[in-house]
C-alpha cells in the first residue's frame, strides 16, 4: 500500500473554475495528514486564469503555513508545438514548480509526432518539472521516447488522478505511462488536480494502477514533503526554510 503525503497540483479560486482558497486547502491538508500542498494555478492563456503578477507576486505567501508545507508553482499552458509555455522564463524561475499540460481550450491538437516534439523540448526545458495529465487521448505521444528522455534530465511524469475520472479514455494511457515510468526508473508524482478541497491527495484510481504495476516506491517523488524538497532544492537550488 503507497502512502502519497503531498499533492502538487491543486487549483484555487484564481483559476476561476476553482472553487478554493490557498487557506482552505492549507486546513484540509492539516486535518487529513497531507504534508505539503503545491499550490499550480492555471497560466494567463487558459480563460479566466491569473494575470501574471499573480505567479510574480507568490513570493507573498510564506513556505510553511500552520505546520504545512506550500509550493508556489502553476501549470503553464504549453502553447505550440515548440513546447513553448504561456509565463516568460523570469516569472517561471521564480516559482518552486512549474508544471506543463497541454489543454484543448489553448492549443489545438496536433499530431502524435507535434505531440512528441512539444514534449521532448519541454523535457530539455530546465524551467519545467512536471509533465502534466500526459494520458489524454487528444495529445498522444510517443510515451517510449519521451519518458526516457524525462529520466535522463529528471523531470516528472505526473500521474493524475482527476484524468481516471475527468479525462474520457486516459486511463489505459496513464497505466502504459507508469509502466513506462518503471522500465525507465523515471521519478512520477501521483497529483489529484483538485479543483476543490476535497479532491486533495486523494489518489484512489492511481495508486490501484501502481499496486498493479508493483511499481517502485522510490520513484514517487512526491511520495513525502522531506523527499519533495531535498529534490526540487537540488534541481532548482531553492532553500526551503519553513519561513
Ligand atoms: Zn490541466
Ligand atoms: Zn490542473
Amino acid at each position: 500500500m503507497y502512502e502519497i503525503k503531498t499533492d502538487i497540483h491543486t487549483h484555487t479560486i484564481e483559476s476561476r473554475h476553482a472553487y478554493c482558497t490557498i487557506g482552505e486547502y492549507v486546513a484540509q491538508a492539516k486535518k487529513i495528514g497531507v504534508e505539503l500542498v503545491g499550490m499550480t494555478d492555471h497560466g494567463p492563456a487558459m480563460g479566466g486564469a491569473p494575470h501574471f503578477y499573480y505567479f510574480l507576486n507568490l513570493s507573498a505567501i510564506p513556505h510553511m503555513v500552520d505546520g504545512v508545507w506550500i509550493l508556489k508553482g502553476a501549470e503553464a499552458n504549453v502553447i505550440d508545438f515548440e513546447g513553448n509555455v504561456d509565463l516568460e522564463d523570469r516569472i517561471l524561475k521564480k516559482l518552486d514548480v512549474v508544471i506543463a499540460s497541454m489543454h484543448e481550450s489553448v492549443i489545438i491538437p496536433g499530431t502524435m509526432e507535434d505531440h512528441t516534439n512539444a514534449y521532448l523540448n519541454i523535457v530539455h526545458n530546465p524551467l519545467i518539472d512536471v509533465i502534466g495529465h500526459s494520458g489524454n487521448p487528444n495529445f498522444k505521444y510517443d510515451y517510449e521516447r519521451v519518458i526516457a528522455e524525462c529520466a535522463k534530465y529528471d523531470t516528472i511524469v505526473e500521474i493524475n488522478n482527476h484524468s481516471f475520472e475527468f479525462r474520457r479514455g486516459s486511463a489505459a494511457n496513464c497505466k502504459e505511462i507508469a509502466r513506462l515510468c518503471k522500465k525507465y526508473g523515471t521519478y512520477i508524482a501521483v497529483n489529484s488536480d483538485a479543483h476543490f478541497y476535497t479532491e486533495m491527495g486523494v489518489y484512489g484510481n492511481s495508486i490501484e494502477v501502481l499496486e498493479e504495476l508493483d511499481f517502485p516506491e522510490e520513484k514517487i517523488i512526491n511520495r513525502n514533503a522531506r523527499v519533495l524538497l531535498d529534490f526540487l532544492s537540488k534541481k532548482k537550488g531553492i532553500r526551503f526554510t519553513g519561513e
